[in-house]
């Protein structure tokens, strides 16, 4: 397993993959390992 690839999707709370990643935010990370973002699902739903 590759942690480092995850990130953590604020809007559902899940770790998700770099792949689904639709914004990363640079400013927080979630347990210091993966930055925290919105996932391209989210996004959708979100429009
Ligand atoms: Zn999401």
């Amino acid at each position: 397993m590759e942690q480092s690839v995850l990130f953590y999707c604020l809007m559902c709370n899940k770790l998700k993959t770099m792949e689904q990643a639709n914004l990363l935010f640079r400013t927080g990370f979630y347990k210091v390992l993966h930055p925290l973002g919105c996932c391209v699902s989210c996004d959708r739903q979100s429009k």
